[in-house]
């Protein structure tokens, strides 16, 4: 207890966190373990994390295979530079994200978190062109979209109203709707064609400047797990395969099981130019990310002079560490089926979600796989309404971390996460209605 207590004062007196207004916010909970999908609080309160830590925790925490893996690694080699110098973890993942991803995206770059392995993309897109002759200024995204919080990927995801404050640091970056979907949908395909067309009319116009295109696909995570069918992903990637302007799939969110396959590419039936991924990567055990390319974009990069090349990293490019519990967490998922977890967990929210459609405070309600999340209709849409921040709070006293985006509640909760649990949590989610007013 009082352990807890001394933590929680020097926090206060010398930590800053993310994405937190710190004069009002409650002090933060120290967390002292962790297994499963439940968290440990040092007063001993326990927290059923169904959010993943921030969508990170993939097979569950401190699983015995990743630790395992990390020490081993750890014991052997920790780091080493990645310019002029490999290792075999880095390697192996690499031959294996390659033979998991679809057709063609072969090439490997290694950064550290989602918002670097976004800048990653947008700076291979940009010099792709470049070193084929053209340089081309111009980038496409989708409204609400969020690539993170690095210069380039605010840029990317200034709609999704997080950046307002760097509005001036921001490079200009073209967007389109995005046809956010949900159960019972009426018009879908009308905002799909919507959209199509106004692909159609930027590429008449704009197409030749263009660089890329980067999308979440299947979801918009920060935004508020706003969901798009695989048919717009497959007409979008038609329309840019004929004008050959690169498309990037932004999966740091969606990767490694999220949607219910691998990655929501296969799910949609597209294979992108380049693929984002972080996250879920080391099984959310280390900081690691990967931006996934064509052979014909890295080829564009070879040439006589440093000028090709892609002057890009990162002090822990390829850590051997995040690469070794990489390839553990990918060991798993066919040890442990754990694609199957999400289908079963898939099934819960689907009975659960459509149970509570039925409340006059909810409606669109909207699943892909492991997420599900439904909107709670009071009016108000801020990322820290007061509504919200009720809801947080009432959840955490009832023993479960779920942050609502807004007025979206959703669930995101670790593959290992047993039915019960999963029940509790719409119980009780079911129970914190009664606090929307
Ligand atoms: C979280 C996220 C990012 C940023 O990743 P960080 O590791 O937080 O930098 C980028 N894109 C998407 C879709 C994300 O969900």
């Amino acid at each position: 207890m009082s352990r807890g207590n001394d933590l929680a004062s020097l926090d206060r007196r010398h930590v800053w966190h993310p994405f937190t207004q710190e004069k009002t916010t409650p002090s933060p909970i120290p967390v002292v373990a962790a297994e499963g999908a439940t968290l440990h609080g040092a007063d001993g309160r326990k927290y059923l994390d169904l959010i993943s830590s921030w969508w990170v925790t993939i097979h569950g925490h401190t699983h015995p295979a990743i630790v395992r893996a990390i020490a081993d690694q750890a014991a052997r080699l920790e780091q080493v530079i990645f310019a002029g110098f490999t290792h075999e973890p880095a390697v192996r993942l690499a031959s294996r994200l390659a033979a998991r991803l679809p057709g063609g995206l072969s090439r490997v770059f290694f950064s550290d978190n989602g918002s670097t392995a976004v800048e990653v993309a947008l700076k291979m897109a940009c010099q792709y062109w470049l070193n084929r002759g053209q340089r081309r200024s111009r980038f496409l995204a989708f409204e609400g979209g969020y690539h993170g919080d690095t210069v380039g990927a605010m840029s990317a995801g200034r709609t999704s109203g997080f950046f307002d404050a760097f509005e001036t640091m921001l490079f200009h970056v073209d967007m389109l709707p995005y046809p956010a979907t949900w159960m019972g949908d009426g018009e879908v395909e009308d905002k799909e064609a919507a959209v199509l067309t106004a692909l159609n009319r930027y590429l008449d116009r704009n197409g030749p400047d263009c660089a890329g295109v980067i999308i979440e696909p299947l979801v918009q995570g920060a935004s508020g797990m706003r969901m798009c069918r695989p048919e717009f992903l497959r007409g979008l990637a038609a329309k840019l395969k004929q004008s050959g302007i690169p498309l990037i799939f932004d999966e740091v969110m969606t990767g490694f099981g999220r949607t219910g396959a691998l990655f929501a590419c296969h799910k949609a039936g597209v294979a992108p130019d380049i693929i984002c991924l972080s996250k879920g990567l080391t099984g959310g055990f280390m900081p690691l990310s990967v931006t996934v390319c064509r052979e014909e974009i890295y080829q564009a990069f070879l040439g006589d002079g440093f000028d090709q090349a892609f002057a890009h990293g990162h002090s822990f490019t390829a850590n051997p560490l995040g690469c070794a519990a990489a390839l553990a967490s990918l060991e798993l998922f066919e040890k442990e089926k754990t694609l199957a977890r999400v289908v079963a967990i898939e099934r819960i929210h689907r009975g659960r979600v459509l149970e509570l459609m039925s409340h006059p405070r909810v409606h669109r309600g909207r699943i892909h796989g492991s997420i599900a999340a439904v909107n709670i209709r009071d009016g108000k849409e801020e990322y820290a309404s007061e509504t919200s921040q009720r809801l947080k709070a009432f959840f955490l006293e009832k023993g479960l971390l779920i942050r609502p985006l807004g007025n979206v509640i959703y669930l995101l909760p670790p593959y290992c996460i047993t039915e019960a649990e999963l029940h509790r949590a719409w119980n009780v989610i079911e129970e914190g209605l009664t606090l929307v007013t």
